[in-house]
């Protein structure tokens, strides 16, 4: 038994709500919908983590305009810096803009890693882009996040269904709480719906020239329809 596993329990102990944000595939903005959920949610004045999972393609400080000089620091373990009112956790503090080539185990071990170093304050909410598919490593996320609640991104593509289809058939044989499934880049409101969705956000040519600035994010389309549903989903 790995004794960073006693050690995660007792880091995550301080938090309320984990949701995890997970996707089928790559590219139907999962990194987009977690960073913008954290954004959202800490403007409303929740106390709010962002962990990036997603090792080989890390993006939420992209999206955050996390700069080079924040460096998280060493205190009886790691303290996530604050962006924009957010703890921010990321692989990126330590890889820059490295590739990080992790092969299977090592890759558990750098998520196990992270997950034992990193001291979370009293947090809400902490929001976590998983990492992509449905391979080991999101086995081992949610194993070692204590099955979280999970949103799912999906968006009005076939491809995009098809996959998360079967992300929905193994999050319901873990029975593993699903809080919404998400349509994103919807472009109309009579879309055929290939899932039973929950809630859409539609496709927004803003968002590209906003990544990097919070506060023009936040008054995107993008923002304003993940606020409604932010307010359906979590009403306390
Ligand atoms: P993933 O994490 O699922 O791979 P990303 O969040 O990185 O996807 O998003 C992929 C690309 O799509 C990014 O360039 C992002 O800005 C863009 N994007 C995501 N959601 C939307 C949307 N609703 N409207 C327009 N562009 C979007
Ligand atoms: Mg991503």
């Amino acid at each position: 038994m790995d004794p960073r596993v006693a050690i995660i329990e007792e880091r995550l102990k301080s938090i309320k709500r984990i949701i995890a944000v997970a996707a089928g595939k790559g590219g139907v903005g999962k990194s987009t919908v977690a960073a913008g959920l954290a954004l959202v949610l800490a403007e409303m004045g929740h106390r709010v983590g962002l962990l990036d999972l997603d090792f080989y393609g890390p993006s939420t400080h992209i999206i955050l305009g996390v700069s080079q000089e924040i460096q998280p620091k060493e205190e009886r373990g790691i303290v996530p810096p604050k962006v924009h009112g957010i703890e921010f956790m990321s692989l990126v503090y330590y890889t820059k803009d490295n590739p990080a080539p992790l092969r299977g185990s090592d890759l558990t071990n750098a998520l196990t890693e992270l997950l034992a170093i990193t001291r979370w304050g009293e947090l809400d909410f902490l929001i976590v882009d998983m990492p992509p598919g449905l391979g080991d490593t999101t086995l081992d996320a949610i194993r070692l996040l204590k099955n979280p609640s999970f949103l799912v991104v999906t968006t009005p593509s076939r491809v995009a269904a098809e996959t998360v289809k079967k992300l929905l058939v193994l999050l319901e044989e873990l029975r593993l709480p699903i809080v919404g499934i998400l349509e994103n880049m919807s472009r109309s409101r009579a879309s055929g719906q290939l899932l039973p969705c929950t809630a859409r956000l539609p496709f927004d040519e803003k968002l590209e020239s906003a990544l990097g600035d919070p506060e023009r994010f936040l008054q995107t389309e993008f923002a304003r329809a993940l606020r409604e549903i932010v307010r359906n989903t979590f009403r306390s």
